[in-house]
């Protein structure tokens, strides 16, 4: 089991006991993050006398249709309130994610927090004080292991329509519809039973991945055939989007979503980069195939960390030049070193 007894028993009497409860996620949520905090909070909703959640920023579009999304407090709407929430908390979740850091602002109001905490996590190497850690870098998702606690702690009655739509929506954003990440058999007998609760998979797939809207799209073959720059010799390639652009396509949060995969689909390409400006920083996001460790890549020289396969990180005080310059020239090394 990949939940020890310990871990459930644990999880069980924290929840059971803990007064009001607040889920947290990182900034800039993805849909693992939002489909783990949600799918949770639907199962605790119906044990527990208050359950929260909380964001430090708005989602974006392609996610506000998931069942929960009109109770979440959000602390830039909001610093002091959601300051409040948790301060006031009787138990604080914390879910996908492995550092202070990764709340963006909101890291500010960890020390306000009284109560015990619990980290569910898939990243490696965790660095968040909690009563309760279960951080397990082999499943697919946040989700997928929000699934396994609440199995082993007996809690699989609670599941109902809306926290399965929930934890699948998860599964399905962070495996890119069950193509990467999932190679643990356990992950599709989880999907499995989840379809079990007669969630609607196929719009749940349409209302993630195609709802793209005209400017979106226009933006993405602007990118494709005019931004990306390929390097066979690492088997390499790189996108850029800067602010002009962005403007020009009516550049709505989300947009870029999974634009960075878009090169991996030229044969022989094992590493990407998508690479944006933003108002005071440069987002990073890297994905590869294989052995080619991005996390280790971004944590070395991105200011940035994630999984093997995908990354991401935020550059401040620099540009979009130097940026790319600075991926362009280490990259040799880690071509080198990953064996490309
Ligand atoms: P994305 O490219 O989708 O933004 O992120 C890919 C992976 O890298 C995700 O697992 C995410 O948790 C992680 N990640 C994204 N941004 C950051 C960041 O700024 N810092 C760290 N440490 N990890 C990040
Ligand atoms: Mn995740």
């Amino acid at each position: 089991m990949i939940i020890t007894e310990e871990q459930a028993g644990k999880f069980k009497e924290l929840t059971e006991n803990a007064g009001e409860i607040v889920i947290i996620t990182h900034h800039n949520p993805d849909g693992d993050a939002i489909g783990s905090s949600l799918g949770l909070y639907h199962v605790l909703k119906r044990m527990c006398d208050k359950v929260t959640v909380v964001l430090p920023n708005h989602l974006p579009e392609f996610l506000k249709w998931m069942p929960g999304v009109d109770g979440i407090k959000y602390y830039k709407d909001d610093n002091s309130g959601v300051g409040k929430i948790l301060s006031d908390a009787g138990l604080v979740i914390m879910l996908d994610f492995n550092e202070p850091g990764r709340l963006g602002k909101m890291s500010e109001c960890v020390n306000k927090i009284k109560s015990p905490v619990v980290l569910i996590d898939h990243h490696p190497g965790p660095e968040i004080n909690a009563v309760l850690t279960v951080s397990v870098t082999a499943v697919s998702s946040t989700a997928e292991l929000v699934y396994e606690v609440i199995e082993a702690a007996g809690l699989k009655k609670e599941i109902g329509f809306d926290s399965a739509t929930c934890l699948f929506t998860g599964m399905l954003t962070d495996t890119v519809s069950f193509s990467v990440n999932c190679s643990r058999s356990r992950t599709f007998a989880i999907a499995s039973e989840l379809l079990e609760f007669k969630i609607e998979k196929d719009e749940i797939n349409r209302l993630v991945f195609n709802t793209f809207s005209e400017s979106r799209m226009r933006l993405l073959g602007h990118l494709l055939s005019q931004n990306m720059v390929i390097i066979p010799q690492y088997k390499s390639a790189y996108i850029t989007l800067s602010m002009e652009e962005a403007k020009r396509y009516s550049f709505q949060t989300g947009d870029s979503e999974g634009f960075v995969n878009y090169p991996l689909y030229i044969k022989g390409i094992v590493f990407s980069a998508f690479i944006m400006e933003r108002r005071d920083h440069i987002k990073l996001s890297f994905r590869s195939r294989g052995s080619f460790a991005v996390n280790k890549l971004m944590e070395d020289h991105f200011k940035g960390g994630g999984h093997l396969n995908a990354a991401g990180g935020e550059m401040y005080n620099t540009t979009m030049k130097d940026v790319v310059e600075r991926l362009v020239s280490v990259l040799p090394l880690y071509s080198e070193l990953c064996g490309i």
